[in-house]
This record gives structure tokens, C-alpha cells and sequence, in this order.
């Protein structure tokens, strides 16, 4: 989402990932070398006492502590505790080493996660008025370019109500108003359309008969637009056509 929020997202907030990789990379640079440095220093200093005895001792000592860090540095990589950011566009886990303050990118979709409060916002769908392309956004966006069609999505924004709310006329949101499934014609396949319709309102042959002899005639009404797409495909699909309409009641909410 090509967001003004973008230019907010923070960097203070460390992938707990990251972190433990820095600190594996840490431990593996302190334990290969202290090792190496522990033997040679316990050869030299124990096996072949010499002049290098000396050197040996401080082979071992470093050898130690370097071994010492880079345990250390293992258990912390295992204490890396993880706050864990649920993406609201794709539900990818993102892990953090603290709570974030401000917006954050996704790993998964590289979108902006709109934080306040340190709480994950509450995304939008709209979709775009010249494209249909679905894109997001949250109360935070005051402004939206379509991720398809680089289209500007007017959205106003209004402080006082601190929400945002895009202009119906060139976007609409996701809606969940209620809508209408008439079938205007059976077809030519009788048949077909009767089983259809035999399992979708779960009526006997005699009643869907009734029903088709009604043409058009409303199927059902109050449900969901997916839901009504979905219905009226199955209904091209044995040979009909339907016909999806706004559910008319005396309350139109448009918020
Ligand atoms: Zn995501
Ligand atoms: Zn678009």
C-alpha cells in the first residue's frame, strides 16, 4: 500500500529474527576461534612445556572466555522473546524483540500494519473505483494509492471522528449491505435448474416447480453479496440467470 503512513514507519523496533541471527553469528564468531585457541593453549602450555609455556596460558585463558561469550551469547539467542504481530491483510506472524510503537512492514505482503497505542489497527477493504483491485486501509491512512493500479482511492479524512472514510462515488467499501437473488429465467435445462434450486433453499420438486413458474421471481433476499454471487453462479451454471439487487429497506446505512 503506497501510504503517506510509509514515511513514519519505524525503525526502532528489532525482528526477533535478526536479533538472534546477530547473536548466533556472534556466538559461532567467539566459539570457533576460543576453541581453537583453548587446545593450542592447553598443547602448548601442558603437552609441550617450554618456552611457549607462557603463551600457552594465555591461549587457554583466552580460549575460555571467548567460549564462555559464545555460550553466552547461545542463551541469549534463545531468550530472544518474540511479541508477536498478527498481519491484518495476510495473517503472517511478524516477531518482534519489543512491542511496537509505530506502523510496521509485514514480512509476508510488505504492507504497512498500522499501529497505535502499541494495538494493531483495524483495516479497511475498499476497493478501487477504476480497477476493482482490493486495497486496505486503517484510521490512520490519509491517503490511498491503489496497489494495482496506482490509482489515487480519495479517502477524507476527519480528525475530530479520527476515522477515515473514503468517498463513496469513487470507491466503494466492502459492503455489508443486504441484497436480493432473483431468478429471472430457469433456462433450458429444467431439470438441471430444479436440483439446483432443490439444494439451494432446500425445498421439495413441487415447490421449486412453483417457484419456477413464478419467474422472475426473488429466491431469497437479506443475504450477503458474496453469498448472492456465489448463488447466481451456480445458477448460470444449470442454464439460468439471476439477477442480484439491493435488499430495499427503510434503513439505508451508509456510514
Ligand atoms: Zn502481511
Ligand atoms: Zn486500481
Amino acid at each position: 500500500m503506497a501510504d503517506k503512513d510509509e514515511i513514519q514507519t519505524s525503525t526502532d523496533v528489532e525482528r526477533a529474527e535478526s536479533v538472534r541471527e546477530v547473536l548466533g553469528a556472534r556466538a559461532i564468531i567467539a566459539l570457533v576461534p576460543g576453541s581453537i585457541s583453548l587446545v593450542l593453549g592447553v598443547l602448548m602450555a601442558f603437552l609441550y612445556p617450554g618456552l611457549l609455556q607462557g603463551l600457552g596460558w594465555v591461549l587457554l585463558v583466552l580460549g575460555l572466555g571467548a567460549i564462555g561469550y559464545g555460550i553466552y551469547a547461545l542463551r541469549q539467542t534463545r531468550e530472544v522473546k518474540a511479541v508477536n504481530i498478527i498481519c491484518p491483510y495476510c495473517q503472517a506472524e511478524n516477531h518482534f524483540t519489543v512491542h511496537p510503537r509505530n506502523d510496521i512492514r509485514c514480512v509476508d505482503c510488505s504492507r504497512n500494519i498500522p499501529i497505535r497505542d502499541g494495538q494493531v489497527l483495524q483495516v479497511y477493504q475498499v476497493q478501487c473505483g477504476y480497477c476493482q483491485h482490493l486495497n486496505y486501509y486503517s484510521d490512520k491512512s490519509s491517503s490511498l494509492v491503489c496497489e494495482n493500479c496506482d490509482s489515487v482511492i480519495p479517502i477524507a479524512t476527519d480528525e475530530e471522528a479520527a476515522g477515515a472514510q473514503v468517498l463513496a462515488q469513487f470507491a466503494r467499501r466492502e459492503d455489508n449491505d443486504p441484497y436480493d437473488l432473483v431468478l429471472l429465467t430457469a433456462g433450458p435445462k429444467p431439470e438441471k435448474m430444479i436440483e439446483c434450486l432443490q439444494h439451494m433453499l432446500a425445498l421439495n420438486r413441487n415447490q421449486v416447480k412453483q417457484i419456477i413458474a413464478e419467474t422472475p421471481v426473488t429466491l431469497m433476499t437479506g443475504i450477503p453479496r458474496k453469498k448472492a454471487e456465489l448463488l447466481s453462479g451456480d445458477i448460470r451454471q444449470a442454464g439460468g440467470r439471476a439477477e442480484i439487487n439491493l435488499t430495499e429497506t427503510s434503513e439505508q446505512g451508509t456510514s
